[in-house]
This record gives structure tokens, C-alpha cells and sequence, in this order.
């Protein structure tokens, strides 16, 4: 998937590349004529990717396509925590791309803090908001830009849509974007669930049949649930589930096996609402239910907390799509499906407040790693003489008149007559 996403986005840079990479024509004010302006693109010149491990081919080449296509020259330092990936790009890509372009550096931690006490012209870190401060205090000593691709609690508001297909159609695509989605260990995977309480009980239901049938009786057996990457990252887990009261929020699923590195997709209603499970970000195949009076009160769950990647919505109710829209922040909204905006060229992929801030995928990626520079080029054939001292009211009334588009008051300073 993450190959097909990143042949997909090649493709998309080559064919629009030339576009991308033309000036752009500026209008000017009148004082200015004649003269002409234009955005010129020109890259940002060296340029650190740092990526992250859940999909690591793909978290490192996408800001990658950006940067070369943009005209950089790149360092790219991949996730340890997936060093079979890392060790693809750092063998491979020498081969594939012209060596004194790319340059991939492989480490953990403290090879990256090494990249960062150098100057870098961009910053392009994909990871957690904790490591992110750390990206962008570095980046402040050389007041470097940075963009952060952080991830935090993407929640998922699901009305009782009123069709059985449109139902059925849902719960796969939450399910799919829950435990399907590298067994929710993506950013933009679904956090947790927000139903009305006169739903919950159905939604609850349905979700435990359709999660049976994708992952069979026995899921430990199912090639389809992915192990978590990590021993630290299970006991973080387990421990969320472990607090006895989210314990006993559990209604499917709950089990796991350290040796295996494996978690069963777990659904719960209601764990305690200042429980880890609810304030941290999940990162796992684990999916709270959390019961609302009524569908709209989920505007007000959602703006009292931290600002998401992505908010998910699952109605067809026209006035609440646009109450979301409207009345919450977050990197992006998506109605009725979950994680697809993410192969989407056309659309900018970011976050804003604790989610990170700078977006990319398609012509966003180029322009993050350009500078437009503004040229602006003067003929010598005219010169207004009110643009220089001595400065007097009567030039100051031309620079009003100008400004104002006022073509009567430029006439009638210009011959003399003061229309103040
Ligand atoms: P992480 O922050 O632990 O690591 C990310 C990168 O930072 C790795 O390359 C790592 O080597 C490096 N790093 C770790 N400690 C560092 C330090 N002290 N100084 C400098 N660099 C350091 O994140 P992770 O575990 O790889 O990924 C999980 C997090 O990333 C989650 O929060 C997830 O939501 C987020 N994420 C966001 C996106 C997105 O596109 N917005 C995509 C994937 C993951």
C-alpha cells in the first residue's frame, strides 16, 4: 500500500512538475506602473526529513518527492524502529538517486540530535508532539523553518444513519480505519468513537460482529492484525488496559500475548474519561465507545480538547456536517470513511495546533520545501515626481487619491485643486 502510494505521488509530482515550477504573474499597484511582478519558486536548499516508523517507506519518501521536486538537496534520517525499512532506503536510494542529492543517514535518538545541532535551510519531521518540541527548539537556534507532522487523538462521531447499507458501510470503514490501519498504530487512525446513547448499544453490536468477521475467532491467528512495533509501545498499551476501571470498560477483546508482541482489537464503552486511554494518544488496536447525551454534544467533546489531525464523521445530516466544519479546528475533516484522505494529491495533509503545523502530498509538497521569491521589475519610462521629498500636503492628497482608486481625486490634485 505504502509503495502504491508513493508511485502514485511520483507520478503525480512528474506530470505536474512544470506547472509547479513556473513563475506566477503578479498584479501591481497603480504607483508602481509600468512595471511588472512575478513569483519565481526557488528551493530552500538543504533539507532534513525526519521520519517516523509506522510507515516508514512511505513517511520518508512522500516528503521526499517534495523536496527533490522542489529543487533540494535532501538528508534523510528514517525511523530505527523499522530498521528493515531503513536499511531499504539507505541501500537503495544511492543507487536511484544522484548521491550528492540524498543522502540517507540511519540512527535512532541521538543521531538525530546530532542532525539537528547543524544548519539546516527545512525541517520535515514526522512523529510525536514530545520529539517534535525537541525538532523545533533545535530549529530555533538557526531560525530554520520546520514543518511537524505530529499525530494526537483523531475521534470519529458516528450518527445512527438511518439506511442498513449506509450502517453497514460505516462500521467497515471504522473498523478499517481502526484496527486495519497497521492495527491503529497510524496517525490518522481512529482515536475513538463518539455515538448518542440511544445508539450505542447497536453501534456496540454491530461493531463486535463486523470485528469478528475481519479478524476471525482467533485473531492471534489472523494475518490480517498487525503485532505492535515494540515491547515499550505493548506495556504502554497494556497498561492502559490495565487501569481496573477501563479494565471493566472492556466488551470485546481485551487479550494479548507479550511474546508475540500482540493485542487483540479491543473495543470498550465508556472507560473513565481521565483515564490514559482517554487523555494520551492510543496508537494501538484499542477503541473506546464514549456515550453522548445527544450527536451534537460531540462539538464541545472535541473543542474542549486538544486540536486533531482529523476529525471522522459518519451522517448524512447535512446541518451537523457543517456544524463540525464550522465550530472545530483540526488538520482535516472526513465524512463517512476514515484514513482515505491520506492518498488524496489534491488536498493538503497536516495538522494544526498540537497535531503540527505545515502540510504536504501533491503541489502542497513542492510549495513546503519553496521559497516564492518576489520579483519585481520597474520600467525607466515614467517617474511620478510625488514619490520624493520634499514631502508636502499636496503629495500626501496624491498618495491618498491613489490609494483609494480614486481617479477623479488624482485628476483634480494633480491640477492643482485640493479636494479635501
Ligand atoms: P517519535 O517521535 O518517537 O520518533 C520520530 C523520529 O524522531 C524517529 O526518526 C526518531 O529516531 C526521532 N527521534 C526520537 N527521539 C528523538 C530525539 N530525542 N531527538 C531527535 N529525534 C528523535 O515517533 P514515532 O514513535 O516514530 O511515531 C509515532 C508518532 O508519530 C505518533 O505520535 C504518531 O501520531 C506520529 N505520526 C504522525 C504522522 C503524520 O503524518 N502526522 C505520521 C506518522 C506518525
Amino acid at each position: 500500500m505504502q509503495v502504491g502510494t508513493v508511485i502514485k505521488s511520483v507520478n503525480y509530482a512528474l506530470g505536474n512538475l512544470n506547472q509547479w515550477m513556473s513563475s506566477k504573474k503578479a498584479k501591481l499597484p497603480i504607483v508602481a506602473f509600468p512595471s511588472t511582478a512575478e513569483l519565481v519558486p526557488e528551493p530552500l536548499g538543504l533539507v532534513l526529513i525526519i521520519s517516523s516508523w509506522n510507515f516508514p517507506l512511505g513517511l520518508s519518501l512522500e516528503p521526499l518527492i517534495g523536496a527533490i521536486s522542489a529543487g533540494n538537496v535532501a538528508v534523510l534520517k528514517p525511523s530505527e524502529l523499522a530498521p528493515a525499512c531503513s536499511s531499504v532506503l539507505a541501500g537503495n536510494i544511492h543507487t536511484y538517486l544522484d548521491n550528492k542529492a540524498v543522502k540517507v543517514i540511519q540512527g535512532g535518538a541521538s543521531v538525530s540530535e546530532q542532525l539537528l545541532q547543524h544548519k539546516w535551510d527545512k525541517i520535515f519531521f514526522t512523529g510525536s508532539a514530545q520529539v517534535g518540541r525537541i525538532v523545533m527548539s533545535a530549529a530555533a537556534k538557526h531560525l530554520t523553518p520546520v514543518t511537524l507532522e505530529l499525530g494526537g487523538k483523531c475521534p470519529a462521531v458516528v450518527d445512527s444513519l438511518a439506511s442498513s447499507w449506509d450502517r453497514e458501510a460505516a462500521i467497515k470503514r471504522i473498523l478499517g480505519g481502526k484496527f486495519g490501519a497497521c492495527a491503529g498504530q497510524a496517525c490518522i487512525a481512529i482515536d475513538y468513537i463518539l455515538a448518542e446513547k440511544t445508539y450505542t448499544s447497536t453501534l456496540v453490536e454491530q461493531l463486535k460482529v463486523a470485528t469478528k468477521k475481519m479478524f476471525g475467532e482467533n485473531p492471534k491467528e489472523s494475518y490480517s492484525v498487525a503485532r505492535i512495533v515494540n515491547k515499550r509501545h505493548f506495556l504502554r498499551l497494556k497498561n492502559y488496559l490495565d487501569e481496573p476501571m477501563v479494565r471493566a470498560s472492556i466488551v470485546y477483546g481485551g487479550s494479548f500475548d507479550e511474546d508475540n508482541l500482540f493485542i487483540e482489537p479491543t473495543i470498550l464503552v465508556d472507560p473513565p474519561p481521565t483515564s490514559a486511554i482517554m487523555t494520551e494518544e492510543i496508537f494501538g488496536p484499542l477503541l473506546p465507545v464514549i456515550t453522548l447525551s445527544k450527536i451534537e454534544d460531540s462539538i464541545q467533546f472535541i473543542k474542549s480538547r486538544p486540536k486533531a489531525l482529523t476529525i471522522y464523521a459518519f451522517t448524512n445530516n447535512e446541518t451537523f456536517k457543517k456544524r463540525v466544519i464550522s465550530e472545530t479546528s483540526s488538520g482535516s475533516v472526513t465524512f463517512n470513511d476514515a484514513v482515505i484522505q491520506y492518498a488524496a494529491d489534491t488536498i493538503p495533509f497536516g495538522g494544526t495546533g498540537e497535531s503540527g503545523f505545515g502540510k504536504y502530498h501533491g503541489k502542497f509538497s513542492f510549495d513546503n520545501f519553496t521559497h516564492e521569491k518576489a520579483v519585481l521589475s520597474r520600467s525607466f519610462l515614467t517617474d511620478f515626481w510625488f514619490r520624493y521629498p520634499p514631502w508636502n500636503d499636496h503629495k500626501l492628497q496624491l498618495f491618498k487619491s491613489i490609494y483609494r482608486f480614486d481617479y477623479l481625486g488624482i485628476l483634480l490634485t494633480m491640477l492643482g485643486f485640493n479636494k479635501s
